[in-house]
């Protein structure tokens, strides 16, 4: 892998030492032993800075990064996080008590998100937190609890875009949408917004997650100025944030290949100059979630039996989708195909063998890994679920069964 061109990658991050995966310099048996319990999940701390590391290299230093804390809000990540970004992005009153137990500026902190409740409103009105407003209804609330408090809120516009993120793993914007207001109802909306006269702070552009191709970004990141530049015609301030989304992927399926930041960096240098005059107020903020997080994380089970049905290979682990739905292809995927798997403490020098890794679930849908060529594994055997580090554990149904839950851990 070229080095110079993309984030440290998986193997980077976890080198192998006599057989053996390593994990923050841990062998994995070692770690699961400190660990107490398998199945778990692992974060490795340095691979999280080292990822913001390389975005600030290659983006203007301008940009302000916040992270988006629904792709993992385990809080030891987030408060590791804390001091790496500029800012959060929350999705939940859940997600805003964690970010402010960390100590980042409710400045620096924003609230987006569909049929917020008047108790999560209430919160994020006290604590100065920004509403990324998703309906013209959601601004009524906001004024009137804002005015039971005697504050004046801070509110940003989400907008529902006329474009969508082209290729990309979710669509988040374009045609209807649960999400944002659409384009066209933003300019009454803005109006309502001064006299009302709420804090206004600017706009929240989010077109889509998951995209592994730079020229897809760097054109939304285009429609998206233009679209801020036209609404903020209309806006009751100047518009201070401008929030341009995220979407920047990482590679799960053999043949995808690591997002290129570089020419997403070069593009926006010159964005930047346009903006410097369109917008002269204006932070722009571009939030990431399992950018940050997911090749950092590790999601480890542990092989309680191998049997043979009918010629087909089983590993059967004490873990599964009930612990990792994206792995199991059953979180929002087509297609099922195999997260990159691996046996943890057969890394090298090993017989191998074609199976299907299952979990303890009575569902077909219980698959970790299918017809996947890996070391000959017995009872006892550690398998390794890698790009396991944003919506794994939160992102899952850990009571489907009444098995016991997994523990996470940053290393
Ligand atoms: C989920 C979400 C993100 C994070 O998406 P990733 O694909 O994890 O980067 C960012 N912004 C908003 C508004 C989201 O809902």
């Amino acid at each position: 892998m070229n080095k110079a061109r993309h984030a440290p990658s998986v193997l980077e991050t976890f080198p192998v030492e006599k057989g053996e995966l390593m994990i923050a310099g841990i062998p994995i048996t070692r770690l699961a032993k400190r660990v107490g319990q398998t199945p778990f999940y692992a974060y490795d701390r340095q691979n999280i800075t080292q990822r913001t590391a390389y975005l600030r290299k290659h983006l203007p230093d301008e940009i302000h990064l916040h992270y988006a804390i629904k792709a993992n809000p385990m809080p030891a990540v987030v408060q590791h996080l804390a001091g790496l970004v500029d800012g959060f992005d929350l999705a939940s009153g859940g997600e805003m008590r964690l970010a402010l137990d960390t100590g980042m500026s409710a400045d620096n902190i924003s609230f987006a998100g569909p049929g917020k409740s008047t108790r999560e409103i209430g919160s994020a009105i006290a604590a100065g937190v920004t509403l990324n407003l998703e309906s013209a209804t959601e601004l009524e609330t906001v004024a009137r609890l804002g005015e039971e408090q005697g504050i004046k809120p801070r509110v940003a516009v989400r907008v529902n875009p006329d474009f969508e993120l082209k290729s990309s793993g979710m669509k988040m914007g374009g045609g209807p949408k649960q999400f944002g207001i659409d384009t066209e109802q933003v300019p009454a909306v803005l109006k309502r917004i001064g006299e009302l006269e709420q804090d206004f702070q600017g706009f929240h552009i989010f077109s889509g997650s998951q995209n592994l191709r730079p020229e897809a970004i760097i054109e939304a990141q285009e429609k998206t100025f233009a679209l801020a530049y036209r609404l903020a015609d209309d806006a009751p301030s100047a518009v201070y944030k401008l929030n341009i989304g995220g979407g920047f992927g990482i590679p799960y399926f053999p043949g995808e290949q690591p997002l290129e930041i570089i020419p997403i960096g070069e593009r926006l240098n010159d964005l930047l100059e346009e903006k410097a005059k369109q917008l002269p107020e204006a932070k722009i903020i571009i939030e990431l979630g399992r950018y940050l997080v997911g090749e950092a994380g590790i999601y480890v089970c542990r092989v309680v039996d191998r049997k043979i049905s009918r010629g087909q290979v089983y590993l059967v682990t004490d873990g599964g989708l009930h612990h990792h739905l994206a792995a199991s292809g059953n979180f929002g995927q087509v297609i099922r195909k195999n997260y990159p798997v691996l046996i943890g403490n057969k890394m090298e020098n090993s017989e191998t063998e074609t199976v299907r890794i299952v979990g303890p679930l009575c569902t077909p849908l219980d698959i970790l890994a299918d017809n996947m060529t890996l070391a000959k594994a017995i009872a006892g055997d550690l398998v390794v679920v890698f790009q396991s580090g944003a919506y794994g554990f939160s992102a899952s149904p850990h009571h489907f069964l009444s098995h016991p839950p997994p523990l996470e851990v940053l290393v």
